[in-house]
């Protein structure tokens, strides 16, 4: 099977054009939810689609679909899907996501000049608002065609102006009908860039991951009392900051112990802290503190979720503060199918290309179709490990080369009787 690297190319750079941001290194791209560069870029995706002769269809979040039902196939049959997503973070790069969209559609292109005569149909799929930068949350599209979110809810999501999703989808002509169920596919595969450095350290092509990373992001808050830094001694002080930089070192303390003893992928972070009142010459009186915890084990989150809970109940003791500890998302760990990393791995040996198994430490649309059908994400290098960022680089020859290993998966797949 022949996966034409220009023909690929061409189309990313295409798509690359629409949104884009003039840098001085690199290649960025602004495509927000509704503007009109999702437009041009969903109508450029949907031209694309008709050139190979597939089905296009909008749904009511304004997923994109084409389905290729050839001759061989049943049309009544399971399809078997892959597809991304085409909008970006703000001066975001131009591979994550485009890459794993037309990499399906090249792969579906490669399947057809081959003459592969596949028993089921096969879908090319674009997601709307993975990346949450518009309207609410993320990975949108995909929440719905999963049934995690309903249509309603997700259409009166709003942006800062308070104009609806379904306002700015209809505004640009990609307020379809009904809803892409995901639960429907047969089997569902993503193309992904990595975001981290592991396949170009190993100097390998593609990686099927194993799992995606399970993540709790917690709120804590520590209450102590506000006085003057210079009249109050030391000894009648309750210092809600010094409270929580004890906090910060026991959360990085056990983490580290988890990596040590039992999974080496757990990590966790305090990422924003807020002190008020916030003087040079006030003690703290309030420290707000968030906790994001990840691993591919739900019981290293737990692990540490229960360490930060306790480290709050000893500084509470020994500090004269309070706290208050909230759990507001806690999403598990997403394992990938066998069925699916089978038919990646055989794809990967089938082309003679070199393969890798990693997780997934990003969470991607096909977090939330593994929760409904046998779902597969592959990773493509990435350069340095960057991306939301114009520096984000694949070099065209492993766009190819993953994109290979994909239709591959995806004829197997496609099968009758797989
Ligand atoms: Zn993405």
């Amino acid at each position: 099977m022949q996966v034409r690297e220009q023909r690929l190319r061409r189309d990313i750079e295409a798509n690359a054009a629409f949104g884009s941001v003039a840098v001085e290194n690199g290649h960025g791209r602004t495509v927000l939810t509704g503007t009109e560069a999702d437009r041009e870029a969903r109508e450029y995706f949907c031209e694309r689609l008709r050139d190979a002769g597939l089905d296009v269809r909008v749904d009511g979040v304004g997923n994109i679909v084409g389905r290729w039902t050839p001759e061989s196939a049943d049309p009544d049959a399971a399809a078997v899907a892959a597809g991304s997503h085409l909008d970006s973070v703000p001066e975001g790069g131009i591979f994550d996501g485009p890459l794993g969209v037309y990499s399906a559609l090249e792969a579906v292109r490669a399947m057809q000049d081959a003459g592969v005569e596949p028993a089921r149909p096969v879908e090319v799929v674009c997601f709307t608002e993975e990346e949450g930068q518009r309207f609410d949350g993320g990975l949108l599209g995909s929440a719905v065609a999963a049934g995690e979110m309903s249509l309603e809810t997700a259409l009166a999501l709003e942006d800062e102006s308070g104009v609806t999703l379904e306002a700015a989808l209809d505004d640009i002509g990609f307020l379809g009908e009904g809803r892409v169920a995901a639960d429907e596919w047969h089997a569902w595969l993503e193309l992904h860039i990595e975001q981290s450095e592991r396949l170009e350290d190993a100097g390998i092509p593609a990686g099927i991951v194993t799992t995606i990373t399970g993540l709790s992001r917690c709120a804590i808050e520590i209450t102590g009392e506000a006085n003057h830094a210079g009249s109050t001694l030391m000894d009648d002080r309750s210092d809600a900051l010094a409270g929580a930089s004890e906090f910060v070192l026991d959360v990085e303390r056990a983490a580290r112990e988890r990596v040590e003893a039992e999974s080496d992928t757990a990590v966790a972070t305090v990422g924003k802290l807020d002190v008020g009142p916030g003087a040079p010459n006030v003690i703290p009186g309030r420290a707000e503190l968030t906790l994001d915890v990840r691993d591919i084990e739900q019981e290293s989150i737990e692990y540490v979720v229960d360490r930060a809970k306790r480290s709050l109940d000893s500084i509470e003791t020994e500090r004269d503060v309070t706290t208050a500890f909230e759990r507001p998302w806690n999403r598990h760990p997403v394992p990938m199918s066998d069925r699916c990393r089978t038919a990646l791995e055989a794809a990967g040996e089938t082309a003679n290309i070199d393969t890798l198994s990693l997780h997934s430490g990003a969470a991607h649309d096909t977090m939330h179709v593994a929760n409904v059908t046998d779902a597969g994400l592959l990773f493509a290098p990435s350069r340095d490990g960057i991306s939301h960022n114009p520096l984000e680089w694949t070099e065209w020859e492993d766009c190819a080369a993953s994109t290979r290993v994909l239709a591959g998966a995806l004829t197997r797949l496609a099968d009758a009787d797989e």
